[in-house]
């Protein structure tokens, strides 16, 4: 789970790591008067679930509160890799004499935590460790053992030129760890972390993950979460107990197993079509379940065709049958739907479906080839 930079710095602020104050808004004259109350020159910043708004044009400097008010109005104005800009943090801004880079990862390579940190902050990190992999000092932290001390002052030193900004930024990391292990984090990271004047270190960006297994144990994590972060259709999907992912092709998918839901994908996409969705209707037999997914599947406008694939277990076939049958009888559905049935009672779930005029499949291949010509074929 991904949250909003303000809401990151809400948190180092909380943990000690200073950071610049900050309004958040969703109006220019907010923003006017945000900054005017701020009296000074302040930065106007796009709060979206995303990185690289700088690049995108989301983050701008403006001296006055006119400005700020005519930054904000163009901020608001832009979709910043497919997400529209709805609110917008206004900060005061800092002289920046340097950027640093720090965070803190999971390396699932090594079972352990990561410490890197760069005196070449401010760019991407991605594009750091590409072009320049040996400006990132890499310090291992094992979660059972805790930070080694002498071992991150020796760390400390080769990213940081001056006795205090080495201390700063030991206190910064010790704090930072202690968030990622207090919240259950999957990443935290600073980046700028900011050289200004006086020699002091401020964070000016904050990004902060959750592990997605670890939410229900923090209330208060739980209670930053953004409902954007998800699709309409995701949302809808996780309360009816779906595992369910949007993508944007145009045949929906309702398959029962994790496993075989992602191999449908990936025969779809050897046939040719685009799946509209991952969908797991789970290893039981819930008519219920099979209504929910109907529902969500055609209640998208990109889907043209529908492939349900069955491989029943402990799934049964003639259950599945049976809340295919149940959801159509509340689903005005017009579009075709392809269904494959094999496995556990899948001669008497055909049956069903034959009796209700419904055609299935045995073979995937066969099934997946014409769900993609129902979809209009392949795709160039
Ligand atoms: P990101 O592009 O989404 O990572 O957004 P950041 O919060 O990192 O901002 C992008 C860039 O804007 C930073 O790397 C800085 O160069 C610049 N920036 C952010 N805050 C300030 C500030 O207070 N003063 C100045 N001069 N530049 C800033
Ligand atoms: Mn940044």
């Amino acid at each position: 789970m991904n949250i909003h930079e303000y809401q990151g710095k809400e948190i180092f602020k909380e943990y000690g790591i200073p950071v610049n104050d900050q309004a958040i808004v969703t109006t220019p004259e907010a923003a006017r008067e945000a900054a005017s109350a701020m009296g000074t020159t302040v930065v106007v910043k796009a709060q979206v679930l995303v990185g690289g708004r700088g690049k995108a044009g989301g983050v701008k400097i403006a001296k006055t509160p006119e400005e700020a008010d005519a930054r904000a109005r163009d901020i608001l104005a832009l979709t910043i890799k497919g997400i529209p800009v709805e609110k917008v943090m206004i900060t005061p801004a800092s002289e920046i004499n340097r950027e640093y880079y720090v965070s803190i990862t999971v390396n699932r390579n090594d079972n352990n935590l990561l410490l890197m940190m760069s005196r070449a902050g401010g760019v991407d990190i991605e594009d750091l460790a590409v072009n320049r992999p040996e400006e990132i000092i890499r310090f291992p932290i094992h979660p059972a053992d805790g930070i080694d001390e002498s071992g991150l002052e020796a760390a400390l030193a080769e990213v940081f030129e001056t006795p205090t900004l080495q201390s700063q930024a030991k206190d910064a990391v010790h704090r930072l760890y202690r968030i990622f292990m207090e919240k259950d984090c999957s990443l935290v990271e600073i980046n700028p972390y900011a050289l200004v004047e006086d020699e002091k270190l401020v964070a000016l960006d904050a990004k902060v993950n959750f592990d997605d297994n670890a939410v229900f144990k923090h209330p208060e994590v739980e209670a930053l979460r953004n409902p954007e972060e998800l699709s309409a259709d995701e949302t809808t999907a996780n309360a009816a107990g779906l595992s369910f992912v949007s993508m944007d092709g145009t045949i929906g998918c309702m398959v029962n197993g994790a496993g075989l839901a992602m191999a449908t994908m990936d025969i779809i996409k050897l046939y040719g079509g685009d799946p509209a969705n991952f969908l797991d209707v789970g290893g039981s037999s819930n008519p219920a379940k099979v209504v929910s997914a109907l529902k969500i599947i055609t209640g998208n406008p990109r889907v043209e065709a529908i492939l349900i694939n069955i491989f029943g277990g402990i799934t049964r076939c003639d259950d599945i049958a049976n809340g295919i049958l149940e959801a159509l009888a509340q689903i005005d559905l017009k579009l075709p739907m392809v269904i494959r049935l094999i496995g556990t009672n899948d001669d008497e779930g055909r049956r069903i479906l034959e009796g209700a005029g419904l055609e299935s499949y045995q073979s995937l291949g066969e099934a997946v080839e014409h769900v993609v010509a129902a979809a209009g074929g392949v795709k160039a």
